[in-house]
This record gives structure tokens, C-alpha cells and sequence, in this order.
């Protein structure tokens, strides 16, 4: 069965409560042709989840909702953190795990991860798993056993089910906002790695059912070249999806 394409906004720091409310419904009128054909899926931050979430129940859009981060506790004395119940509550259905910049600012670990990976299986929301390396891993040829390291962490003890239903976003760190980009057939190769190591701890069927999307300076002008690649299955997109209009070009790209 064809994998169902996915584009997904990751909308960072950005974005009040209304502001994100209006960027939804303004998305929406412009991808109405394309729903069943690519899964497209805002993440605004925490405080814009809930006006957001209003504005997709109201309006009966088909759009999905993720959340940026999330912490593997239900509740308990963690102060500042946000649970999986929590964003299940606002109606979350992704939650993107282990994004790069968390785990450069904020003490993301493959362990962590991992444990973020299992708590937002267990509340029934689908992870959004970055990998992805550093411009000096990538020269010294270290790319694809560095992001097969990463996977495998992030994937340590997940059920076959579940590892048929994950998204992974391949992130080049040094893609991620620059305006560099690597060769579509490059970001290929990383993918079709992704989905091997996948296949080689679960099985093949998992390996077929895995999205792995590409990140890193996705935009309207790019992004064909990378949805013609066969083990692409979509996008995460950080400046562009910030933009109504070029979100949604970039959406249709993935049809
Ligand atoms: C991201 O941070 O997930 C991302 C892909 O950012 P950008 O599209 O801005 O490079």
C-alpha cells in the first residue's frame, strides 16, 4: 500500500495564540483540494495548541495538530513541562520528538528521546522522530551510520505496530534554516537508510509502512525535487510554513 504523504509545519517559537489561529484558517482555503492526498499537520507552540485545536474542530478542518516537544511523565512535580495527556487533551495527534534545536538548547539525548518516543505511543499520538547530523559529521562521511545510530536509539523497545506507524523527519542540521539544502538524491540515500534500519529491527512490513520525511530549507521552489525521491514521503517544514501561501505550494508540491 502507498504510503500517505505528509507535510508538516513546525511553526518553532513563533506565533501567539491568535496569530496561529489566523494562520490556520487562512492554510486552509488553500489546501482544500489536496486532503486526501497528503496528510498536512500544524505545530504551533504550546500556548497557540488550544486556539489552534478550536479553530480545526470548528471549522471541521481536516488538519492534523502536533505539538513541538512534550515530557514522558504524566503529571507530577515538573515544573514547566508539558505531559502527553495534556496534548491529548488539546486534541494533539503528532508530537514532534528530539527536533535538532532541543537538542542543542535544551539537553535532548538519544535517552531521552527514546522515553519521549515511548510516552507518546502510550498516549496514543503518533512521534515525529528527528534525526539528522552536523555539517562535520557529514565531511568526515559519518552521515549515514550517525543518523542509523540515532534511529535505532529513538526506536529502542517500540512495538512492530507501532514502528510501522512513526514519522521520521530527516533533518541535516546544517540545512535547517541556512537556505543549503543537500542534492535530492543525497537526502535519498539518508532516507532509504532510515527505512533499512527500520526494516532490520522490525521487520519489512514496518519498513514499507515508516514515513520518512526531509527537512532542512524545504520551500516551494525545492520541494518537488525532494517529493520525487521514493523514499521521501513528505516534508517538515520550519520558515516556509510560517507563510500561509507557501505551505500550501509546498502541500500541493507533495501531491
Ligand atoms: C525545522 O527546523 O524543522 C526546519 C526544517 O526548518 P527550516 O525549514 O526553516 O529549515
Amino acid at each position: 500500500m502507498a504510503r500517505w504523504p505528509m507535510v508538516a509545519g513546525n511553526w518553532k517559537m513563533h506565533k501567539t495564540a491568535g496569530e496561529g489561529a489566523i494562520l490556520t484558517q487562512n492554510i486552509d482555503p488553500l489546501v482544500s483540494t489536496i486532503w486526501e492526498d497528503v496528510e498536512i499537520v500544524v505545530c504551533p507552540p504550546f500556548t497557540a495548541l488550544k486556539s489552534v485545536s478550536t479553530v480545526i474542530e470548528l471549522d471541521k478542518l481536516k488538519m492534523g495538530l502536533g505539538a513541538q516537544d512534550v515530557y514522558w511523565e504524566d503529571e507530577g512535580p515538573f515544573t514547566g513541562a508539558i505531559s502527553p495527556r495534556m496534548l491529548v487533551d488539546l486534541r494533539c495527534d503528532y508530537v514532534i520528538v528530539g527536533h535538532s534545536e532541543r537538542r542543542e538548547f535544551f539537553g535532548e539525548t538519544d535517552e531521552t528521546v527514546n522515553k519521549k518516543v515511548h510516552a507518546v505511543f502510550g498516549a496514543g499520538m503518533v512521534p515525529i522522530v528527528c534525526v539528522g547530523e552536523t555539517l562535520a559529521t557529514r565531511e568526515a562521511g559519518e552521515t549515514e551510520p550517525f543518523v542509523r545510530g540515532q534511529v535505532r536509539a529513538a526506536v529502542d523497545g517500540v512495538s512492530v505496530e507501532d514502528a510501522g506507524r512513526l514519522v521520521i523527519a530527516y533533518e541535516p542540521i546544517w540545512a535547517i534554516g541556512t537556505g543549503r539544502t543537500p542534492t535530492p538524491e543525497s537526502a535519498n540515500d539518508v532516507a532509504r537508510s532510515i527505512r533499512a534500519t527500520i526494516g532490520a529491527v522490525f521487520g519489512q512490513p514496518a519498513a514499507v509502512a515508516v514515513r520518512v520525511l526531509y527537512g532542512g530549507s524545504v520551500k516551494p521552489e525545492n520541494a518537488t525535487m525532494f517529493f520525487g525521491e521514493p523514499d521521501i514521503d513528505g516534508a517538515l517544514v520550519g520558515g516556509a510554513s510560517l507563510d500561509a501561501d507557501s505551505f500550501a505550494r509546498i502541500s500541493e508540491a507533495a501531491r
